[in-house]
């Protein structure tokens, strides 16, 4: 792969908006994808690994975690902080940052926000630390878009819960010491549990043979009787609600991550387009192209604004859900769409490993769909400004 020569635009001078703070945590991601993502992910996206030699720098720059307060081995930022973290690591690989972003919003926040102290004291400095690495089970195999019809169950025996059924598509399963799983209780109602590695019973199967997203390792999480001690059940909040909230976090950290993937192919490609002699000029000079990257800058700016603005809501705890499904399906899409132009700018050099794009682009297909797919958030802003719900 090409040396990173990445250089971040900032078209509106949106530095301007941020505090030191947010410039020292965003400059310090930056230079360590430089150093510790560029130059080993293509090799281990290409082999389909998880390179786990980078979970102690990521929890060095605080990507694990980066909301927790600090009593609990978090950073103590704020919401802007966080998502200047997750726009810094995607631009390396989206697998990396849903490595950083399932051990932050889908495990860490809840056992943060559900769970009890002793939960909290046990489980979030060594997440912090990444010492113990965890996954979020809400996905089953019947059951994508609607959680609610979940099966995976579990009944009270006694002195333990009996957990039993199937999740599907989880990230970071396979090497996971815990797994934070959604299921029902036997009057129906949806609860989360903390399950560890070793117990009886629970297994995590890798998925192979993914086209997207390969260097982030996906797998099932089975349950055959698996004995959950009843400490482990994250008692301050019940029902579809409470894992939707896992959910609020990561996808905006998403609405984040997806410009840092898209500044990164539009980078590529200006540099690439200024280079690279067709017909006696740098293509660059030509209007076709042209047209390509003045579109994409345009785009990655207002997303950028999107997200700042988005950040000022979730730090005055103001954000809604609806409005942060319009931020994830905007930004995911704009990249998507970047990709695919700095592909063709690149010409047949655009879908090697040589450079990052087609990489950037395989991923995005999977940001598309996880955390509720393009056609779901669309349903919610659909809902939010009708009143009415289409998705039944
Ligand atoms: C790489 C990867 C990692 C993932 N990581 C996790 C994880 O860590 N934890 C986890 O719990 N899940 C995870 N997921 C699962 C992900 O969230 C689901 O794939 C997603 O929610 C969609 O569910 P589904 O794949 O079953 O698609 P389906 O729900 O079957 O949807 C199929 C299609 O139908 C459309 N559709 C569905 N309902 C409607 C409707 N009412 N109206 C119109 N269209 C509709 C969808 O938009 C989609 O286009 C991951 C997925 C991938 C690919």
């Amino acid at each position: 792969m090409k040396p990173d020569l990445f250089e971040a635009p900032d078209y509106y001078l949106l530095d301007d908006l941020l505090d030191e703070e947010h410039k020292l945590v965003r400059d310090a991601t930056r230079s360590w994808v430089k150093r510790a993502v560029s130059p080993i992910i293509e090799e281990y996206a290409q082999k389909a690994e998880f390179p786990e030699e980078i979970l102690a720098g990521l929890a060095e720059i605080g990507a694990f975690g980066p909301y927790i307060p600090e009593q609990y081995g978090g950073a103590g930022l704020d919401q802007i902080s966080y998502g200047l973290i997750m726009q810094e690591i995607e631009r390396g690989d989206s697998g990396v940052r849903s490595t950083a972003s399932v051990q932050s919003s889908l495990v860490m926040y809840p056992i943060f926000a559900y769970g009890n102290e002793a939960q909290r004291e046990k489980y979030l400095p060594k997440l912090a630390s990444g010492e113990w690495m965890g996954c979020f089970g809400l996905t089953e195999p019947d059951h994508g878009s609607n959680p609610a019809g979940m099966v995976t169950n579990f009944k009270d025996a006694g002195d333990h819960y009996l957990l039993n059924g199937a999740k599907l598509w989880i990230s970071n399963a396979p090497f996971a010491d815990i797994a934070i799983v959604w299921a029902k209780n036997e009057e129906g109602r949806i609860h989360g549990l903390i399950v560890e590695r070793g117990m009886e019973g629970f297994s995590t199967p890798e998925t192979h043979n993914k086209w997207s997203l390969r260097a982030s390792a996906t797998g099932e999480l089975i349950f055959d009787n698996v004995k959950v001690p009843k400490d482990n059940l994250l008692e301050g909040k019940s029902g579809l609600g409470a894992p939707l909230g896992c959910l609020d976090s990561a996808r905006y950290g998403i609405a984040w991550g997806a410009i840092g993937a898209a500044m990164d192919c539009y980078d590529t490609a200006l540099r690439y387009a200024k280079e690279r002699v067709q017909f006696g000029k740098p293509i660059a000079g030509t209007q076709l192209q042209q047209k390509k990257l003045a579109e994409m800058i345009t785009e990655i700016t207002k997303a950028q604004l999107l997200a700042f603005r988005l950040g000022q809501l979730r730090n005055e705890g103001r954000a809604t859900t609806a409005q942060i499904s319009m931020a994830k399906r905007n930004n995911v899409e704009m990249a998507l769409n970047i990709a695919r132009e700095a592909r063709q700018v690149l010409g047949g050099m655009g879908i090697t490993g040589e450079y990052s794009i087609m990489r950037h682009m395989m991923n995005l297909e999977s940001v598309i769909t996880y955390e509720g797919t393009h056609d779901i958030h669309l349903l919610i802003t659909g809902a939010d400004i009708t009143g009415i719900s289409a998705f039944k």
